[in-house]
């Protein structure tokens, strides 16, 4: 399996600016390298589609779970569908600790995802007083159960480890941590062992490398540091240059 790597630009690059990181972005990979995502703010999906000159699916960074109603400012999956978008990120630690949302409504995100054919990559993440109160597996095995089921059966789908203390910080686990967690993810996921998990933290190019070197970790989910073609297409680099074991 290749390498992923995602981009997760959060509230930023409108669709020109989407269409200025496109003229940029050229990292040197071989075409299927490593797979390429960007989830982009719901208005730039189209303009970053239309731009792109590599590779690369695209994403919203959230959705509604119902197909449509009186919900303003929400959007569908069946939206971000026609708007381009293949996969939708679900859980973000933003999402849970700003927005308050819990794991039943990740939940019906999921399922909403499915239902449009989209690939769910849902979020899961420790707060660090629940590493330092030794719950990290009791966190993980928890948010990871309130979904699982629900992508039993289903064609694609991913999960993103992401402990929330190292998101946007620049404090990174160690590849040994993110081992540790990435086992009991895989775990807790049971039977579903083709579910590619990524790791997302402060994840930079003097780093990435390692990250996607530790057992379990299929490859990186990354904010900051995708927002800059440049930086992004190391990361990408970065992920093409690992095998399956270690570095070759
Ligand atoms: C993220 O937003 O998913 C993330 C991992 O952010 P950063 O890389 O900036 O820590």
């Amino acid at each position: 399996m290749v390498k992923v790597v995602a981009g997760n630009w959060k509230m930023h690059h409108g669709p020109a600016a989407a269409e200025r990181f496109f003229s940029r972005f050229s990292p040197s990979v071989e075409v299927g390298a490593v797979r390429m995502v960007f989830f982009a703010p719901d208005l730039s999906v189209a303009a970053a589609a239309r731009a792109v000159r590599v590779p690369a699916e695209f994403g919203v960074q959230n959705i509604h779970w119902e197909a449509a109603g009186a919900l303003t400012g929400e959007t569908s999956a069946e939206m971000a569908r026609e708007a381009g978008a293949t996969l939708a990120l679900i859980g973000h630690s933003e999402r849970r600790h700003i927005f308050g949302e819990n794991d039943a409504e990740v939940n019906s995100k999921v399922r909403a995802a499915v239902r449009a054919g989209l690939v769910p990559v849902v979020c899961v993440g420790e707060l660090l007083e629940e590493r330092r109160a030794g719950r990290l597996e009791t966190v993980l095995r928890r948010q990871v159960g309130a979904f699982a089921r629900s992508l039993a059966g289903v064609p694609e789908s991913m999960v993103a480890y992401e402990p929330v203390w190292a998101i946007g910080t620049g404090e990174t686990a160690t590849p040994e941590d993110a081992a540790e967690a990435h086992g009991i993810v895989r775990s807790a996921l049971g039977d579903l062992a083709g579910v590619p998990v990524l790791y997302g933290g402060s994840v930079k190019p003097g780093n990435a490398a390692a990250l996607m070197s530790a057992p379990d970790v299929d490859g990186v989910l990354v904010g900051g540091a995708s927002l800059d073609p440049d930086v992004f297409a190391r990361i990408a680099e970065a992920g093409a240059g690992v095998r399956p074991g270690g570095p070759s």
